[in-house]
């Protein structure tokens, strides 16, 4: 990799923007462009599909810049630090849409490249580079959610195959999935060290999902089954009973990602627009022309002052992660403030609209009304995804702060 610097990035950032505007599909353009919404997560479902979203993944994969750090040789970018920022940044300015979203991208493919063995890296990378498997994450339990490692699905070896029996919950997206990154039990006589991780297909018989209804009418999440599955030994990621440093790992680029949302560009913490301009129009402004409520204009403005604080503290944490050894237990400082601070956005959106902050459906509201009031109860999960607070505080205190455990 060439180390690229000044007037060669100035040449690299050049070439990039052509490429994009040559090879942005046009209908995408238009926002109201007819695309599978589901097409940007990629998958078995869209193989052979001309959607545009999937002609623009497509495009995208081909120069690797799905993954623009990956490796070259396993269908990555292979591109610097340096010119991977430049590439986000000309895809920022240029409003381009996200080519693939996938938890491949953002949390199996980073611990492979880490723990996988070479087949495995050739096998799985190429794909998550080129949207060809869609992926999901079956590590919650009915029992193991903050206490992860009391998970109880069990991994038995049987010779040539492991067979897998057990139950998995709240695993987003799993009946939209074709493969599982998934943790098992492998020894049951001890908790941390008794824990493997493994890739399931999810076509494998005895594979069943069922989608959880929400309050919300939707269906992000499933309740997911193994009853006798068998699976090769080669799924089988690292060495056996040593899945909880690969599961830990995992889970600070998953927090690490969770927190790119609210970065610059990031579109996750409650509904869209400037919330002091909203609330002054559906609450009044004062003879200064600011928002008349004066409480209510100091916590926005705290709100704005905090977000732009996270930012450049999200911002400065990705280029260390980037220049480093990739994110490390900091990743809970900043998913635990993400998390509080898009809650208390969505929090003030809901009072700046005033009375129409009421509305779920009905002519009575606008679709954007309609948004933030759905918004504000999804953020309500942004404490509770990819751990919770609590225990993201407990990871910062521990392993930041370096404190003793509570007697
Ligand atoms: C939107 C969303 C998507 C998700 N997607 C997935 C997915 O794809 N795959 C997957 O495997 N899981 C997924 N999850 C599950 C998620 O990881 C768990 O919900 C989370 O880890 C919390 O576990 P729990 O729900 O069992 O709560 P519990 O662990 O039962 O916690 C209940 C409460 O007790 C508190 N608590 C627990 N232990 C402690 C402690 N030691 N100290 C202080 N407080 C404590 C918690 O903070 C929480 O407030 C998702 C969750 C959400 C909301």
């Amino acid at each position: 990799m060439a180390d690229f610097g000044g007037a060669d990035l100035e040449a690299f950032r050049s070439e990039v923007k052509t490429w994009l505007e040559a090879n942005y599909p046009p209908e995408l353009r238009d926002p109201e462009a007819k695309t599978d919404p589901e097409a940007v997560w990629g998958g078995r479902a869209f193989e052979g599909s001309d959607d545009p979203q999937i002609v623009w993944m497509r495009r995208m994969a081909e120069k690797g810049w799905t993954a623009p750090t990956w490796p070259a040789e396993y269908g990555g970018g292979g591109l610097s630090p340096q010119q991977a920022r430049v590439l986000d940044q000309e895809l920022a300015a240029g409003r381009y849409r996200p080519a693939l979203l996938s938890f491949g991208l953002w949390m199996l493919g980073p611990v492979l490249l880490e723990y996988g063995d070479e087949a495995q890296k050739k096998e799985h990378l190429p794909k998550i580079v080129q949207g060809k498997i869609r992926w999901c994450q079956g590590y919650s339990e009915p029992g193991a959610g903050s206490d992860l490692a009391g998970l109880q699905t069990r991994c038995e070896d049987k010779g040539d195959h492991w067979l897998i029996n057990g139950q998995k919950v709240w695993t987003s997206y799993a009946n939209k999935a074709d493969w599982c990154f998934c943790l098992v039990r492998t020894d049951p006589s001890k908790k941390h060290e008794g824990i493997s991780f493994v890739l399931i297909d999810m076509l494998t018989p005895g594979v069943e999902t069922r989608p959880i209804r929400l309050i919300s009418g939707e269906s992000p999440f499933c309740e997911t089954f193994f009853t006798d599955v068998k699976i090769p030994k080669e799924n089988l990621v690292g060495r056996v009973n040593g899945g909880w440093e690969i599961a830990k790992r995992l889970l600070q680029y998953e927090r690490q990602n969770i927190s790119a949302g609210f970065g610059e560009g990031g579109t996750a913490g409650g509904a869209a627009g400037d919330l002091a301009q909203i609330a002054r129009r559906y609450l009044g402004e004062d003879a200064n022309g600011a928002l008349a409520e004066a409480d209510l204009r100091r916590r926005i403005t705290q709100n704005k002052i905090n977000f732009q604080a996270l930012r450049q503290t999200i911002a400065r944490s990705a280029a260390e992660s980037k220049a480093g050894n990739g994110p490390s237990a900091a990743t809970s400082i900043i998913k635990y403030a993400a998390a509080e601070l898009a809650k208390e956005r969505s929090e003030l959106m809901i009072e700046a609209l005033g009375h129409q902050g009421q509305g779920w459906e009905g002519e009575g509201f606008s679709p954007q009304e309609i948004a933030a009031v759905r918004g504000w109860l999804r953020t309500k999960a942004n404490s509770i995804e990819g751990g919770t607070s609590e225990i993201n505080l407990n990871v910062v205190a521990k392993r930041v702060l370096g404190l003793p455990d509570p007697k």
